[in-house]
C-alpha cells in the first residue's frame, strides 16, 4: 500500500490538465488498451477518489455504463460502472436489463456460474461507433475489491454480468471485438436502423449470416 510519488504526480497532472472534469477517451490502437493493467495497492494515495470520481463523470458524459482506467490511458485494474437499467420494460427484455447501481471494481476477477450463455449486440467507448453481438456467460461470480477495500464475493446474472464481464476483460487487454462474432458488426446507425426493433439478434444473425451459440 505505498503511494508512488511519479506516478501519482503523472495522473494528477491528468486530471488537473482536464480541470478535474471529463476526461479523454482512448481509442482502439492505443498500447495501454492491450497491456494487463496493473494491480491497484494504493499507488495513489488520496488522489484515488479523484480518479475514480472524474472516471464517473467520463463514463457518463459519454454517455456508457462502464469505465475501465486504461481507457482513460491509466493502467490500473479499476474500472466504474452504473446502469439505471430498462425501467418498465426490463422484465420483457430478454438482456435482462436491471439497474447496477454505482460502483468501483478493483482488481475485479470473474468466473462463470453454469454454463449458461447469452448472446447480444454490445459496443465500447473505446471503439466509437460500432458494435457488435458477443455471446458472454449469463451469470457470474465477481471478486475483488471496492474502493474502501472491502473484499466483493457475488454474483451477477443478465446484462449487470454482461457490464462486468466487458470491464473486466479491459483490464486484461482484451477488447469486446475479441470475442464478438465479426459478421455482427454494426455502425450505431445501421444498428438503430435495422437491428433495434428487438434485442434478439436472431433476425441480424439469419439476415448478416453469424452464428449465435
Ligand atoms: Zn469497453
Amino acid at each position: 500500500m505505498a503511494v508512488d510519488p511519479t506516478f501519482r504526480a503523472a495522473v494528477e497532472a491528468f486530471l488537473d490538465a482536464n480541470d478535474r472534469g471529463v476526461l479523454p477517451i482512448v481509442q482502439a490502437g492505443h498500447p495501454v488498451l492491450r497491456v494487463p493493467a496493473a494491480v491497484y495497492d494504493g499507488q495513489l494515495g488520496d488522489l484515488f477518489e479523484d480518479l475514480v470520481h472524474a472516471m464517473r463523470l467520463t463514463m457518463l458524459d459519454a454517455p456508457g455504463v462502464g469505465l475501465a482506467a486504461p481507457q482513460i490511458g491509466v493502467g490500473l485494474a479499476v474500472a466504474v460502472v452504473w446502469d439505471p437499467g430498462t425501467g418498465e420494460g426490463a422484465a420483457e427484455d430478454p438482456r435482462e436489463r436491471t439497474p447496477l447501481e454505482h460502483r468501483v471494481l478493483v482488481n475485479p476477477s470473474y468466473e462463470a456460474v453454469g454454463n449458461e450463455r447469452r448472446a447480444f449486440y454490445e459496443g465500447c467507448l473505446s471503439v466509437d461507433g460500432y458494435q457488435a453481438v458477443v455471446s458472454r456467460h449469463r451469470s457470474v461470480r465477481l471478486t475483488g475489491q471496492d474502493e474502501t477495500g472491502r473484499e466483493l464475493d457475488e454474483v451477477l446474472t443478465g446484462w449487470p454480468a454482461r457490464i462486468i464481464q466487458h470491464e473486466t476483460d479491459h483490464l486484461r487487454g482484451q477488447l469486446y471485438l475479441d470475442h464478438a462474432e465479426l459478421r455482427s458488426l454494426s455502425t450505431n446507425e445501421n444498428l438503430a436502423r435495422f437491428w433495434a426493433d428487438s434485442p434478439d439478434p436472431s433476425t441480424a444473425a439469419r439476415i448478416l449470416r453469424f452464428d449465435l451459440p
